[in-house]
Order: structure tokens, then C-alpha cells, then sequence
């Protein structure tokens, strides 16, 4: 209920503004704006694990639309999107979703940051939440991201920056298939769309609280013992290595090539937050 009072309250307010907007703009940008669907972007605007809940049950949206954006050359494997989709109807009650691709031009950039992954997204994103539909956003990078550290062999695989945003990095994705026979790039990328969109659904301690305590710690800058937002539990799929290059070939290696699943911690996290 307080969440389709705050859906109708923010369209509303965008229709005003957009109205008044008009009114002082000139007339060829009046004629623009005419043919612009409303839609209210503020609902893909919260923070990563806000949606955990709208992703695991049906009590506010019952339909999702993934929209799978590419660079041309850089299109996820079949096999990995319908994995990945598998991974969802396991995981959550949505039942009713659809996969709209995007092809883009390429941003001609060796690495890309966060801001500039947003910014691109800002461009070209035609799939928002509306009504009774969760709306999703996937972006398939054709470089590495701008914060990795080669000296360190740290190149990150895939992130989500918002409630229904994510990039993978597939520059990076290619390079650890092309080093072993028991990795394909449909291996990689399933395993690292679904440890991401386990960041979606709250995991770990980030909108689905924990049932058990589970979180993995890391050390901070000032020496201090932090939660990392990630599993402790041996060999699951939310463990902390699984966003970098070297973690998951080592850990897809050792598991024969089989992308990992959730562990039972992590599993009761999702079931607690309205999962299955
Ligand atoms: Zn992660
Ligand atoms: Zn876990």
C-alpha cells in the first residue's frame, strides 16, 4: 500500500514539473516533450539491496522486465541469460519476465568507472518500474573497470551501483575463459550475473536481513574489523572472491566448471525476506 501511494505521488509530481517546464521552453523542445513517456525514474534511484524485497516477492510488482544492454561484440551468451533467469524463478516468486536487449555503440573507453557506468546508463535506459512491473538494467561492458589493480590480479568481474543496476565487465569476463578449458564465457557470465543479482536481493546484510549471522569481515583503512557485505560460508556464491577475475577462476576451476549456488545461510536470508 505505501509503496503505490509513493508511485502515484511521484508521478504526479513529475507531471507538474514537467508541465511547468514546458510552458517556458521553446517550441521545438515543447514538440520533443510531447512524444516523452512519463515514467517516474526515482524508483531505480535507491540504493543497492532497496528493491531485495520487490525482486523476491509478488506483493508490490508481479512482473519483471530485464532490459540487457551490450556493446555490439559484447552480447552475454544464450546460455547465461536463460541460467541466470533460472537462477531468479529459483530464488524468487517472480514467474512473469522478460529480457528486452539493447545494442550499443561502444563508449571507445579502456576502462570505465562507476560515475561514468551511471552517466552511460543515464543515456541509454529505456526500461524503468512501472505500475505493477519491476524494471532492470544490465550493462555489458566492452572494457574493465577503472578501479582494478592488475599489479594485484584484481580485475572485477560485474557490480551493481543502485536497486535495479548492473554492470558486467565482459573485458574481464573473456580473459579467464580464454585461460582454461573447463571455463566458457556462459560459465562466467552466469555465475557473475548471479552473485550480483544476490547484491539485488539483499545478500549480504544488505536489505535482507540475516537470519544467522554470516557476513564476511574485512580489515578497513583505519584497522577496523568491517561486515564486507559478502558470505562466510565456504564455496558459496555470495563469497567475497567471486567479484574478481583470479576468485572465480579459481573457485570455477575448482568446482569443474559448475557455477556455485547459495548456501543455506544465504538461501534462509532470501526465504525470511519474502523469497522462496
Ligand atoms: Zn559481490
Ligand atoms: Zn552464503
Amino acid at each position: 500500500m505505501k509503496n503505490k501511494s509513493f508511485l502515484i505521488l511521484g508521478l504526479s509530481a513529475f507531471l507538474i514539473w514537467n508541465c511547468s517546464k514546458s510552458e517556458s521552453s521553446s517550441s521545438s523542445e515543447e514538440e520533443n516533450e510531447e512524444v516523452t513517456t512519463v515514467v517516474d525514474k526515482t524508483l531505480n534511484q535507491q540504493e543497492t539491496g532497496a528493491s531485495a524485497n520487490d525482486f523476491l516477492s509478488n506483493d508490490n510488482y508481479d512482473k519483471l522486465i530485464i532490459e540487457v544492454a551490450y556493446v555490439t561484440g559484447y552480447q552475454p551468451e544464450e546460455a547465461a541469460i536463460l541460467d541466470n533467469l533460472e537462477f531468479i524463478e529459483e530464488i524468487t516468486f517472480k514467474e512473469d519476465i522478460e529480457v528486452q536487449y539493447l545494442e550499443l555503440d561502444s563508449p571507445n573507453e579502456a576502462t570505465l568507472s562507476t560515475q561514468e557506468v551511471y552517466d552511460l546508463e543515464q543515456e541509454n535506459r529505456t526500461v524503468y518500474t512501472d505500475g505493477t512491473t519491476l524494471g532492470m538494467y544490465i550493462y555489458f561492458s566492452d572494457t574493465t573497470f577503472e578501479d582494478d589493480d592488475p599489479d594485484s590480479g584484481l580485475y572485477t568481474l560485474g557490480a551493481v551501483y543502485l536497486n535495479t543496476s548492473m554492470v558486467i565487465y565482459q573485458e574481464s569476463v573473456r580473459e579467464i575463459a580464454k585461460a582454461s578449458t573447463l571455463i566458457s564465457n556462459a560459465t562466467v557470465e552466469t555465475a557473475t550475473l548471479n552473485h550480483e543479482f544476490g547484491h539485488l536481493f539483499g545478500l549480504v546484510n544488505i536489505g535482507s536481513d540475516m537470519v544467522h549471522d554470516h557476513e564476511d569481515e574485512t580489515t578497513n583503512d583505519d584497522g577496523e574489523i568491517i561486515g564486507n557485505q559478502h558470505c562466510d560460508q565456504e564455496g558459496c556464491l555470495m563469497r567475497a572472491e567471486l567479484q574478481f577475475s583470479s576468485g572465480m577462476s579459481k573457485m570455477l576451476t575448482a568446482k569443474n566448471g559448475q557455477v556455485p549456488d547459495l548456501d543455506a545461510e544465504c538461501l534462509l536470508d532470501v526465504a525470511a525476506n519474502g523469497g522462496r
